[in-house]
């Protein structure tokens, strides 16, 4: 099982994955949780990406494009995997179609996670006010501008999906119950 899993920063994606993980015993790949662990680890890659990240803007494709296509042929990917985080422009988008069929791979289900605007922005400020994160680019104006990068980059790239009639939206205004029941009628 290959899903893709889209929402904007504070849809409570990190949740849904979860959820997902367990009930088909794939692996959640995050390219932002791929990214700390090289900014932490203080690689070449990782100092690069660092001021990026801090700064809410995209890292550059060819730089993601190469994680991806290392991560996903490693054996714990074998049962699937959840595309977290990824692909996030539409260069992305068409790079992973091209790279799915070099491997005899499918997506089986593009989900999208829905939150209006200002009721992302409502979370964020009670997220970063509860400070519970420890993530650098979790202050209100960076997360302010990954939200505008998320609809300037990223919608077009739902778009794509949902033009060729694979996504599926999911209102993720209600309960964590209520979402994860609509993410799991889909299969
Ligand atoms: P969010 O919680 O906003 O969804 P992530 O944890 O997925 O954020 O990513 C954090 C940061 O890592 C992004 O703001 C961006 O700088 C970088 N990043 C993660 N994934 C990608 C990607 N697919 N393309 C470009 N940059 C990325």
């Amino acid at each position: 099982m290959n899903i893709i899993l889209f929402g904007p920063p504070g849809a409570g994606k990190g949740t849904q994955a979860e959820i997902l993980i367990n009930k088909f015993k794939i692996v959640q790949v995050s390219t932002g949780d791929m990214l700390r662990e090289e900014v932490k680890a203080e690689t070449d890659l990782g100092k690069e990406a660092k001021l990026i990240m801090d700064n809410g803007e995209l890292v550059s494709d060819q730089i993601i494009m190469s994680m991806i296509k290392k991560r996903i042929v490693k054996s714990d990917c074998k049962n699937g995997f959840i595309l977290d985080g990824f692909p996030r422009t539409l260069k992305q988008a068409i790079e992973l179609d091209k790279v799915l069929e070099s491997l005899k791979l499918n997506i089986d289900k593009v989900i999208e996670i829905n939150v209006d605007e200002e009721l992302l922005l409502k979370r964020i400020i009670k997220r970063v006010s509860e400070s519970k994160t420890t993530r650098n680019d979790d202050n209100s104006e960076t997360l302010k501008k990954r939200i505008q990068v998320y609809k300037n980059d990223t919608l077009p790239v739902i778009k794509y999906y949902r033009d060729l009639n694979k996504l599926h939206t999911i209102n993720g205004m209600q309960k964590i119950e209520e979402v994860s029941k609509d993410i799991l009628k889909l299969f």
